[in-house]
């Protein structure tokens, strides 16, 4: 591992500083990195959170290289805010604990550090080798990487990270930035390049096929045709990988705020199958692709808005049609409507729990918004109130909206439940004894029957319909 013996942080910061302006773009000082003057690509100390430049400064004057390293530093050169900053380092774990009082080890197969500054806690990794596709890195039968977990060089640290553009190290001190794969090169054109051959690379971990994915929707880059290539064939790969893993990848693509470009990119990939496979019948059935749609449009838009996104919410909006697709058969072979759409929802459930880990929590949470759904149309005596005070009302509420928003149920008892929640006891009271609203579903689906074209054998509206039997 490299040490720097330079004393003082004065003399380094001079030196780093006159290499980048000597050298300007092509200067190779660290080992085939080359280190570009951050300031024309329009980065600045400055523009770093307190507590990641606090971490850099202070590994660097305990002799350390240390830079701020990944996602952070490709967001501030697209001119974005990073959410979070990674900081890599030669300093090993316990190296990094005894620079900063406040901080803690993390993992135990592969050790990070936690360094608390103030409120906010900067991520600290000690450079890690692996030579891609290298014969001592163990590997599954696929050729996924089993272990990860070795110390390395700058330039190994740089090599085993996924995509060129996420390979770019900055060093705040300097301002200076270390780029080994042509990253920012890349960032310029656009362009997502995986570092090294990308079969080989997916195949480690088939994981990345689903950054990439992601990245490029969030960006607005294309991924590169040598990258793209061999997505569909690798695609069942994800298969493989544990599922919770890709259950914390699929959350940062549906809450990236570009979840509706995520999914369709995914589709086009052959990508999604491997995730949601019960997805795959919805996303070709028409209206219930509108519905999805529609849901995720609504989750990008709360994306940006900065307001909250229940995973629940979205689970539950992925996987409605598929429940009640399954209801309508169970129904129809004659099962009770109510216990019938439990067993419904369970199969749904049981089925996508094999792929994706979703928590027995976000599970209850999502039974609890579909099984309000029906509830809805009763809007007579007290189970209006009783429905008040459901847990999850409120993101069940949400989810009629999008279902009226996708035309699966009439508009007007989304507008009855907003005017219900707005009202006062009096006009609630009023509502609830004004004449029964039952008689119009009927005509409104007459009337929507021939204004829509008929690539729906039934309408959902009747679907979700049931007696109550509580
Ligand atoms: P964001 O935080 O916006 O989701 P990110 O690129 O910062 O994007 P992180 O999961 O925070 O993603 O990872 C930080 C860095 O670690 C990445 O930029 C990349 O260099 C590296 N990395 C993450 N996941 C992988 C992976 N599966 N394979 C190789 N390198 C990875
Ligand atoms: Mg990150």
């Amino acid at each position: 591992m490299m040490r720097s013996f330079t004393p003082s942080l004065i003399k380094r910061d001079t030196l780093k500083k006159f290499v980048a302006r000597i050298f300007g773009r092509s200067g190779k000082t660290r080992r085939n990195g080359v280190v570009l003057d951050a300031k024309k690509y329009g980065i600045r100390r400055e523009l770093i959170s307190a507590g990641s430049l606090r971490t850099v400064e202070t590994l660097q004057q305990r002799g350390y290289h240390a830079f701020i390293v990944g996602g952070a530093v490709r967001d501030l050169l697209v001119g974005e805010r990073p959410k979070d900053y990674d900081v890599a380092t030669d300093a090993t774990p316990d190296e990094v604990r005894q620079c900063f009082r406040r901080s803690r080890i993390i993992g135990r197969r592969f050790q990070i550090v936690h360094v608390m500054m103030g409120s906010e806690t900067v991520e600290v990794t000690t450079f890690r080798g692996h030579q891609s596709g290298g014969s001592k890195a163990p590997t599954d039968s696929h050729g996924r990487l089993l272990r990860d977990n070795v110390f390395g060089s700058h330039k190994e640290d740089a090599a085993r990270r996924d995509f060129t553009i996420n390979a770019l190290y900055f060093d705040p001190v300097a301002e200076t930035i270390v780029d080994f794969h042509d990253g920012v090169a890349d960032l310029k054109e656009k362009r997502l390049r995986t570092i090294g051959d990308p079969g080989t690379r997916y195949r480690e971990d088939p994981v990345r096929m689903l950054r990439g994915v992601r990245l490029a929707a969030k960006l607005g880059f294309s991924i590169d045709p040598d990258a793209r290539k061999p997505l569909r064939e690798l695609a069942p790969l994800i298969g493989n990988v544990p599922s919770a893993r890709l259950m914390d990848e699929v959350l940062k693509l549906l809450m990236s705020g570009r979840a509706v470009d995520c999914l369709e990119n995914l589709r086009s990939e052959g990508l999604h199958k491997a995730l949601l496979p019960l997805l795959d019948s919805s996303l070709d059935d028409l209206h219930s692709e509108r519905f999805i749609r529609a849901a995720l449009l609504n989750t990008d838009q709360r994306v940006r808005d900065k307001k909250p996104v229940s995973p629940a919410f979205l689970f539950g909006a992925l996987l409605w049609h598929e429940v009640l697709n399954e209801w309508e058969t169970l129904k129809n072979a004659g099962e009770a409507p109510f216990p019938s759409l439990f067993q419904a929802m369970n199969s749904v459930l049981e089925h996508q729990a094999g792929k994706l880990a979703i928590t027995r929590r976000v599970a209850g949470d999502i039974r609890d918004i579909w099984s309000i759904q029906p509830r809805f149309e009763q809007r007579s005596g007290k189970r209006p109130y009783a429905l008040l005070e459901r847990s999850r009302f409120r993101a069940a509420y949400d989810f009629l909206l999008l279902r009226v928003e996708s035309g699966d149920v009439p508009a007007e008892v989304g507008r009855w439940w907003t005017d219900f929640l707005d009202a006062d006891a009096a006009l609630r009271a009023e509502m609830l004894s004004s004449p029964p609203i039952a008689e119009r579903p009927r005509r409104r689906r007459r009337r929507r029957r021939s204004a829509t074209p008929s690539d729906r054998p039934e309408s959902a509206e009747s679907a979700v319909s049931v007696e109550s039997t509580d």
